[in-house]
């Protein structure tokens, strides 16, 4: 089982390395969406985080933790944009050289925002896997170091500390309700939560388009599954054939998972922006998306975690002004 190899000290030891690095958010009540609950709802601004998501904490804690040597050689990545964005400023705040590759469906801006924190970076394929074949060449004939974005243990353990913000933030908190692509995230944040509170509930949420972690859990292995188009983008990519991490823990720690459609994403993300004055991104907005769509009972004193901010604003600009944006019609 995965919490058996990473544990709650492990969170508190992240904490320590990183956390003059990163930002603590805000945890806010939110005004708009209470009455679709019981209990209270709070919002978890974590696209408030430097670089625009909670990527940076374990990109930071992963960068930290290198070697003497493996500074020297450099850190790469395969990233969707986020992990790209936290690994690239990580990396700069300690000195060290970063590669980051990535498929052809990731976003202009998300490319750009990469190069602009200083990192190198490099396109292939149309996939996070094909992407994947490049880094596997610069880590065989450079020695560069990969890191991963989700499945090890340093960066899960990065992703735990804002687990445990929230339980320092609000300890009467009952429910999370977590963003899921290849399960960092969720499994940092539910071992921190679980640990202190184990009678609390983790609700993962995730689109229904290519949600490689949930078809994965139903088979109950990791399987490969086609990836889309979405508003969603930072969700998308595959858990990875011979996961390590994250799959146990999900499968362990996780309660419920619910997955929410394109139009439910464009609704959360204008909801967010209308009702709670918050730009946020399609995978920062799933959990909203939840909950506005009725997907999620009653659960307590709930928080929705909003886990990033990096959308195209001209994007953002159409879905707010409530155009019914189709990206899979669009060819770009
Ligand atoms: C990466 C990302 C997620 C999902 O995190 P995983 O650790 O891959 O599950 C959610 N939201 C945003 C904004 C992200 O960048």
């Amino acid at each position: 089982m995965g919490g058996a190899r990473l544990a709650l000290v492990d969170l508190y030891q992240a904490k320590k390395r990183i956390h003059e690095l990163v930002r603590e958010t805000p945890l806010v009540e939110s005004q708009s969406l209470g009455a679709f609950n019981g209990g209270a709802i709070r919002l978890k601004l974590e696209h408030h985080q430097l670089t625009g998501s909670f990527k940076l904490r374990g990109a930071t804690n992963a960068v930290l933790n290198l070697t003497a040597e493996q500074k020297k050689k450099g850190v790469v990545g395969v990233s969707t944009g986020n992990f790209g964005r936290g690994l690239a400023y990580a990396a700069k705040q300690a000195g060290v050289r970063c590669v980051i590759c990535m498929s052809n469906l990731v976003p202009d801006n998300k490319v750009q925002g990469i190069k602009a924190l200083g990192a190198e970076v490099r396109i292939v394929g149309r996939s996070q896997d094909e992407a994947q074949t490049e880094v596997d060449r610069l880590v065989a004939e450079q020695g560069m170091v990969m890191l991963d974005p989700f499945d090890q243990a340093d960066v899960i353990a990065g992703q735990g500390t804002l687990g445990l913000e929230l339980m320092a933030q609000w300890p009467q908190l009952q429910c999370a309700v977590v963003p899921l692509s290849g399960g960092g995230l969720i499994s940092g944040v539910a071992l921190a939560i679980k640990s202190i509170n184990p009678s609390s509930r983790i609700i993962a949420v995730t689109m229904e388009r290519g949600a490689a972690m949930y078809e994965s859990i139903r088979a109950g292995k990791p399987v490969q599954v086609e990836e889309y188009p979405s508003l969603a983008d930072s969700l998308g990519g595959g858990i990875g054939l011979r996961n390590q991490y994250t799959f146990d823990m999900v499968k362990e720690l996780v309660d419920d998972f619910v997955l929410v459609s394109e139009k439910e994403i464009a609704a959360a993300i204008r909801h967010a922006y209308w009702q709670e004055r918050q730009i946020i991104e399609g995978g920062g907005a799933v959990a909203i998306a939840a909950l506005l769509s009725g997907k999620i009972e009653s659960m307590g004193n709930t928080v929705l975690l909003l886990s990033g901010c990096n959308i195209d604003m001209a994007l953002h600009h159409r879905i707010i002004g409530g155009e019914d944006v189709q990206l899979h019609d669009e060819s770009s």
